[in-house]
């Protein structure tokens, strides 16, 4: 038994952790067995307590965007942590940050930080709703802004492969100010503006969606869906907690040519620590306490050790432009040998892909909207998944999951990866 320690951990997690895990989609729930425990990571590699290594496609679900352990935030964050932890009092270092981001960004006047890419969405829906007067937003099925309440309506990957789209625990009264809309469907968006005149405070979208797997928007979706929102005095905002340095430095706004209103970042923002943030132009963000009348706030929001984390990725990402062509590469070459593997094998199966992110959905659909991603076929998803697993190659353990990709990843891993998929051959059940 190779998951042998992994096993018995997971055994004992659950009897203290509700499932055995902090959150529900390292659980391995849709695609079965024992999710494996890691107690170290080092460049493109995790290690679990069994003591086996594996290339690591999910880069902490993409912070890890440089890799594991990177040489020179660990020296940041070790030299930043002699400084102290924690000082709840405004510092130098969230200054730099903040003004790193605003100078190198597009329509980020101003930034507020917080904790995570739930805390960043939540705010950033409240503060379009003190901004416009308005009480209800717009999200597209399959889309997750994270867990806070609004949002837990049919919210991609993680509720998506529980198969219960909306979280018991989640008020009508809140529901009811969620509208859904189609991804890739200007018309769906355009129904809600006309039945709700005058009372959507904002739409919010992941620009390429990348929780129910990668979905790319159509050509003229995303400026339709701009100018339908200025057009009715709507804000739209941008959820960039996936997207946001990773496609580039200035994220989908740049890659598609879109101005938002609003943006929310995670993920990469805090180098692998807990950071989210939401930001935009002054005339939005002052509305914001304590200038203005929106209330938002955070004992730990702006720590120390997790902006230093931020800001050195950060900075290693804008001040090396080669990075990003060279992941971006990366993710073809894989896109296009896994794809060719497949098609040999006779394995019918779609790939979306933009810059580094990339999802395999199994089937012969084009995958579009989250009606599509739930037609793909999971199970052998699953299959895909576990030979990989045991191969040494480590997925998102769902098929409504985007691969991360991270500047690790060389020509060694990408051959590795290939073997393993060579040696895939799909069991019928
Ligand atoms: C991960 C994610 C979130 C939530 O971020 P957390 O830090 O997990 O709370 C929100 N939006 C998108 C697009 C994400 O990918």
């Amino acid at each position: 038994m190779i998951y042998q320690r992994s096993s018995a951990l997971f055994q004992e997690a659950q009897n203290y952790i509700p499932g055995g895990v902090n959150s529900p989609v390292r659980a391995f729930k849709s695609v079965g067995g024992v999710p494996v425990f890691m107690k170290k990571a080092l460049g493109a590699y995790l290690y679990d307590e069994d003591g086996r290594n594996y290339i690591d496609y999910i880069n902490s679900w993409g912070p890890m965007i440089l890799g594991h352990t990177h040489p020179m935030v660990l020296e940041a964050v070790t030299h930043q942590l002699k400084k102290g932890f924690s000082f709840g009092t405004p510092t130098e270092l969230e200054m730099e940050i903040a003004k790193f981001i605003s100078e190198n960004v597009p329509n980020v006047d101003k930034i507020r930080m917080v904790n995570s890419g739930t805390e960043a969405c939540m705010s950033a829906i409240r503060l379009a709703r003190g901004f416009t007067g308005r009480d209800k937003i717009v999200k597209f099925e399959g889309c997750y802004h994270g867990h806070s309440d609004s949002f837990l309506i049919k919210a991609g990957s993680g509720a998506a492969t529980f198969g219960n789209p909306n979280s018991p625990g989640v008020t009508n009264g809140t529901a009811k100010d969620t509208l859904l809309a189609r991804f890739n469907d200007l018309e769906s968006v355009r129904n809600l503006f006309e039945q709700n005149q005058d009372e959507i405070a904002a739409v919010i979208i992941e620009p390429i969606a990348g929780n129910m797997g990668c979905i790319v928007p159509e050509f003229g979706f995303m400026e339709e869906l701009r100018k339908l929102c200025t057009q009715k005095g709507a804000l739209l905002i941008f959820d960039e907690v996936m997207t946001g340095f990773r496609l580039g430095f200035g994220g989908a706004q740049k890659s598609l040519n879109i101005e938002a209103d609003l943006i929310a970042y995670g993920k990469i923002i805090g180098g692998g620590f807990p950071v989210g943030a939401f930001a935009g132009r002054s005339e939005i963000m002052d509305h914001l306490a304590p200038l203005g009348p929106v209330y938002q706030a955070g004992t730990l929001s702006g720590n120390p050790i997790a902006m230093r984390a931020g800001l050195t990725t950060l900075s290693i990402l804008h001040n090396e432009p080669d990075l990003y062509i060279r992941i971006d590469e990366t993710t073809k070459i894989l896109h296009e040998e896994i794809s060719s593997i497949l098609s040999q094998k006779g394995i019918a199966h779609t790939v979306n892909r933009f810059g580094s992110m990339i999802s395999f959905f199994f089937g012969e659909n084009k995958v579009s909207n989250f009606d599509d991603a739930q037609k793909a076929d999971h199970l052998l998803f699953n299959q895909f998944f576990h030979h990989l697993l045991n191969e040494g190659v480590y997925l998102p353990p769902s098929g409504y999951e985007t691969w991360f990709i991270s500047d690790s990843i060389g020509n060694e891993e990408i051959e590795k990866t290939l073997e393993a998929v060579e040696k895939f051959e799909v069991k019928f059940t």
